[in-house]
């Protein structure tokens, strides 16, 4: 049936901590953590990679070495290479990160799924799902655009699976909500992936979907498309 990759490529923070520009993504790592137990518990095998790189550095620490690992650029780390290998073997593959949950990261919203473009035949059905259950909890949660790496600032690691064919999904946790609403979420998003639909894909249909995927990507990179929603966020 294939693995669950999850994958945190925020989950480390530069000496003195994260600081005003959210430099590590604090509660996803937690987040992550709780999602991995909570797929186990449905009996599939989770493949967990916790980012070993700051994606930055403030400037009293010049000179520590740091790497954006959800961006086009640190493709070639040993990390990214690492998760990379796991996409062959992966039914789907979960983004986690975790932002302040003030109003200006994503409108103090609890949970948000981002999606590129090329995420959204494989994955979209089941984000949509997803969201849907955590507003019934009572908590504010939206599906919203993310980016697809062409050239510029992106959600490189979705778009690397979308392109491998498997179910991608970028999972924002707000670092106000509690363990226990967490836990809630992360309960959610392990029935949804596992009885999804995309994840009884055929070997073919994957291989035709990651060739409209690499279309999608080269074809954008040659049109230069408008800046979406989440350009220059830091979480
Ligand atoms: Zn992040």
């Amino acid at each position: 049936m294939g693995n669950i990759l999850v994958t945190v490529p925020h989950a480390t923070c530069p000496p003195g901590g994260p600081g005003p520009d959210h430099l590590c993504d604090i509660a996803a790592p937690a987040a992550a953590r709780q999602l991995a137990a909570a797929v186990r518990a449905r009996g599939a095998v989770v493949e967990l990679f916790l980012g070993d790189i700051p994606r930055g550095c403030r400037l009293q620490h010049r000179g520590c070495r740091v790497c954006d690992l959800n961006r086009m650029r640190c493709a070639d780390t040993p990390w990214r290479r690492a998760v990379r290998a796991t996409l062959a073997r992966a039914r789907w593959l979960l983004d986690v990160h975790s932002s302040p949950g003030d109003a200006r990261s994503f409108g103090g919203r609890g949970f948000v799924i981002l999606l590129n473009a090329e995420n959204r035949p494989l994955a979209g059905a089941t984000a949509r799902r997803v969201i849907a259950a955590v507003r019934r909890l009572g908590i504010g949660a939206a599906l919203l655009r993310g980016r697809s790496p062409d050239g510029r600032p992106g959600n490189a690691i979705i778009a690397e699976a979308a392109i491998a064919g498997v179910p991608a999904m970028l999972l924002e946790f707000s670092e106000r909500l509690g363990a226990a609403e967490r836990q809630q979420i992360a309960e959610i998003v392990a029935a949804a992936v596992l009885t999804t639909r995309a994840a009884v894909l055929t070997a073919r249909a994957r291989r035709a979907h990651s060739k409209q995927a690499r279309g999608a990507l080269s074809r954008k990179r040659a049109k230069r498309t408008a800046p979406t929603n989440n350009e220059n966020q830091h979480y």
